[in-house]
């Protein structure tokens, strides 16, 4: 396992990482992710992601109880957590980055973890209604409390963490490190062309989500859709929208084909097409049982695959 520093910052994470959206708690019991986790740590993974709003609050209990049972040294693993949407109601409870909900729900999440700090927190979307002022200075104060190490963003616009970073610059505040965006061979634009600039000139670094599309790119959807795959969740709809898409599916089809002359899994393929970005830091792993984790994380094994004659034969199968 190859360790990247996280942007300009100097805190290193594992090229691959594990996360828990959809998984944990609602697919995983505790007994299957201390297992998970297991498999990760001892292939080297170091980071651990994680939200609020997962499975409500659940996934973060059960990475924290699966932590305090594995009782790794914590020096050796990073676990983060994002906030925005919220899990109770209330005026300053949901989708919101104000500073009443963050500094609550941090604490929040810290009780759920069972830890004394959380290594990365993220804002997992743009408030538009809270001045970015006062969310910078929330994310700061939590560092400065000892609450979390590092603060990133997710799917923020380049302008928005643009415009962050400066007001941090402004007042010496703790500036974000990271942005957490969707990267997979179906969403390119954001990480290879909006961001460009930010990996020069602010060092923001990136943690990458859904390396398969939700599993699209195993090819597992072409013919059927499968029983306990995550298509047949009722709040699913779009991945179901997708999996019927008939220009998705031809694509699929020909990266399945090549992947197969490759002697390797269209999800190898697709993790380790993710992997090649130099601007990536991590990509974080999804996966919904043991066999799925340890052929996603071979994919260490074929990164000498993409020659530049196959990168751009996979650029032309996704034009
Ligand atoms: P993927 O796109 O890799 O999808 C993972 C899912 O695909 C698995 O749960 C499983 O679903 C299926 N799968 C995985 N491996 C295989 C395989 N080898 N063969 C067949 N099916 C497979 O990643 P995720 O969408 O889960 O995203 C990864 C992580 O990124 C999340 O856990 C989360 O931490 C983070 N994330 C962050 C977001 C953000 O807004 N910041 C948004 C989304 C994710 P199943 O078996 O159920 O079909």
């Amino acid at each position: 396992m190859k360790y990247n520093r996280l942007g300009r910052s100097g805190v290193k994470v594992s090229e691959l990482s594990f996360g828990s959206w959809v998984t944990f708690h609602n697919q995983l019991n505790i007994k299957d992710v201390m297992e998970t986790m297991s498999i990760a740590y001892d292939k080297g993974v170091n980071f651990f992601d994680n939200a609020e709003v997962y499975a409500n609050g659940k996934s973060e209990e059960v990475m924290g109880e699966a932590l305090k049972k594995l009782a790794w040294p914590r020096v050796k693993y990073l676990v983060s957590t994002k906030f925005y949407w919220g899990i109770s109601e209330g005026p300053n409870e949901k989708n919101t980055l104000n500073r009443k909900y963050l500094l609550q729900a941090m604490e929040n999440s810290l009780r759920r973890f069972q830890l004394d700090y959380i290594d990365l927190i993220y804002c997992h979307r743009p408030d538009p209604h809270t001045p970015l002022e006062e969310t910078v200075w929330a994310m700061h104060d939590l560092i400065h409390r000892g609450h979390a190490l590092y603060w990133g963003t997710s799917e923020w616009s380049a302008d928005e963490i643009r415009a962050a970073y400066m007001i941090a610059e402004k007042h010496h505040l703790h500036k974000p490190i990271v942005e957490q965006p969707q990267y997979n061979l179906f969403h390119r634009h954001r990480v290879e062309i909006e961001y460009q600039r930010l990996y020069e000139d602010l060092g923001i670094g990136l943690t990458t989500w859904s390396p398969l599309a939700s599993g699209l790119l195993s090819g597992k959807y072409l013919k059927q859709i499968p029983e306990n795959t995550r298509a047949q969740m009722k709040s699913m709809t779009w991945l179901r929208e997708d999996i019927n898409n008939e220009n998705k599916r031809n694509q699929i089809q020909s990266f399945c084909d090549l992947a197969t002359e490759l002697n390797v899994s269209p999800s190898q393929l697709a993790i380790t097409w993710c992997m090649r970005n130099n601007n990536v830091s991590t990509v974080i792993l999804g996966a919904s049982n043991q066999q799925q984790l340890n052929e996603n994380l071979k994919s260490l094994d074929h990164k000498d695959l993409l020659t530049t004659e196959i990168l751009e034969r996979i650029d032309k199968l996704f034009a």
